[in-house]
């Protein structure tokens, strides 16, 4: 049975933080010139974070927290590409590589889809992948609840991993 299992696994990401001011806005691992910023410990990129829980939650390896947790000074303003970048060597070390990524942003403000290139710029190389096979869309709550009221963001992000042939048994 076991070794009838498809060499592919999916996994889904979900993360949020607030808006406030006083905070630089980085999404996807782009900075987003805006009157507010995500609050966390780390940069709070949202879209990165929903990407690394994908990757972990792939692979079963629990969560962002566990890894990277936000009682960590060392992680007090972190970069989130750095963390993704960690994240993808724990997969690699797994033996899986990224067949592809879906995600969506959701917020009300600013517009999300002229800086969707740039991100997936980024995202390609942290995930040994290309751009075409990092997808990100963008939409908004209308107007409703904290997100709808520019309050917070929201991302949501899906990943396929398969493991390399060598990898296989
Ligand atoms: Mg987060």
């Amino acid at each position: 049975m076991e070794n009838d299992i498809p060499p592919f696994r999916i996994g889904f990401g979900y993360d949020t933080h607030r808006l406030v001011t006083g905070r630089k806005l980085m999404l996807g691992g782009v900075e987003i010139p805006f009157e507010k910023g995500l609050l966390g410990h780390s940069d709070a990129d949202v879209l990165l974070h929903a990407v690394c829980d994908a990757l972990l939650g792939a692979l079963n390896l629990r969560d962002i927290g566990f890894h990277f947790p936000d009682t960590d000074p060392r992680y007090k303003n972190a970069d989130s590409r750095l963390l993704l970048k960690d994240t993808f060597q724990l997969v690699k070390q797994k033996g899986y590589a990224l067949v592809n990524m879906d995600a969506t942003i959701i917020a009300e403000q600013p517009k999300i889809n002229p800086h969707i290139p740039a991100m997936q710029q980024v995202i390609a190389p942290l995930l040994e992948s290309r751009p075409d096979c990092i997808s990100i869309k963008a939409t908004t709550h209308e107007r409703t609840d904290a997100v709808g009221q520019g309050e917070s963001m929201i991302a949501q992000a899906v990943v396929l991993l398969y493991q390399r042939q060598n990898e296989r048994t």
